[in-house]
């Protein structure tokens, strides 16, 4: 049964003091560096949180996603920059009541039991959500009385992010949270993260998928070699790396066909003509009012991995 926001809100809100902090960004990274020896992972990384929001950061593999999320997390310390979390040190106690991770490399005993996971990270914290509550959003009704070690790599990844849940947290890290998950296993995590945020958690993920940020995020800020590359909304994000790709037989000429609004490139590939642009449905619009004889029409769906592929070409 879905959870409303309004019932777990009235359930489990923070008693804690007044949120001050709300209009503050929960979280920031400010001309952050961070070296491991010769090799720079940050390079004057810039990144904010906003209160509610879900920001994925997105990149390739050795970008620099899990060490933005072990600075924040106080895991790690800057090179040099500023790393602050609810306006303190992110090893401050307080702090750290306050943010849950879900990270890369968690072990965790295959020994014992779903349910005892569960009560051992709840001990934790000062204000544990119940558990009810956190296996109905991982979903983990019927599991719970399994060994860690017996499930499957799609249940183990949502054991670990409903560790990420025990403490109540205001603030989430889900580093890679989907990986090694199939499509239909992916979608089921993505409604459970939605469901955090419309909880009014904040949450930064990070994910080398274009498409998993698309989903998610509400702001994307893509990173290669340390730095940021690109930031802005799903859709801005599409936009400023081309559109889609309309593939057809056409008569019209390359220049008339770069005219045409919203068209970023025109190329020939053997007999076809391959037109990027980012209003495809208004393009096609244009060509077939123009070409009687445009034949082979294929719009190939957002061409997300290649927007990606060329937002992080070096
Ligand atoms: P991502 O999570 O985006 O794949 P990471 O933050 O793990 O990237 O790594 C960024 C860069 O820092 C990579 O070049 C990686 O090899 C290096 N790096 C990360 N952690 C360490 C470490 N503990 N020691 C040395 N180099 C590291
Ligand atoms: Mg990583």
């Amino acid at each position: 049964m879905p959870l409303t926001a309004t019932a777990y809100e009235t359930e489990i809100q923070p008693t804690a003091g007044p949120r001050i902090e709300h209009r503050q960004p929960v979280a920031t990274l400010t001309g952050v560096t961070k070296r491991y020896g010769s090799a720079l992972a940050l390079d004057r990384l810039n990144l904010s949180l906003r209160p509610g929001e879900i920001v994925a950061l997105l990149g390739p593999n050795g970008a620099g996603k899990s060490t933005a999320i072990k600075l924040l997390l106080g895991l790690s310390s800057p090179t040099s920059g500023s790393v602050r979390v609810f306006g303190s040190d992110p090893r401050n106690a307080a702090t750290r009541t306050r943010v849950g991770a879900m990270l890369q490399v968690s072990r965790i005993t295959e020994m014992i039991k779903v349910r005892e996971h569960l009560d051992l990270f709840r001990s934790y914290y000062p204000r544990p959500l119940p558990v009810s509550d956190i296996v109905r959003i991982a979903q983990l009704q019927g599991i719970e009385d399994r060994l860690f070690g017996q499930l499957s790599g799609g249940q183990k990844q949502r054991v670990l992010f409903a560790l990420a849940l025990c403490g109540n947290p205001d603030l989430i890290f889900l580093d890679e949270p989907t990986v090694g998950m199939d499509i239909e296993a992916r979608r089921g995590l993505w409604a459970e993260i939605r469901v955090l945020s419309a909880l009014g958690k904040t949450v930064l993920l990070t994910t080398h998928y274009l498409e998993e940020a698309d989903a998610l995020a509400d702001r994307i800020i893509v990173i290669n070699k340390g730095r940021v590359i690109s930031e802005g909304t799903p859709a801005e994000i599409k936009r400023s790396s081309g559109g889609r790709r309309i593939r057809c037989h056409t008569a019209l000429s390359h220049e008339l066909l770069q005219s045409l609004p919203t068209v970023t490139s025109v190329e020939s590939s053997g007999e076809a003509t391959i037109v990027t642009a980012i209003h495809a449905e208004k393009v096609v619009r244009e060509m077939l009012l123009r070409d009687e004889t445009l034949s082979g029409l294929e719009i190939a769906s957002p061409a997300l991995e290649d927007a990606f592929l060329a937002l992080t070409k070096t």
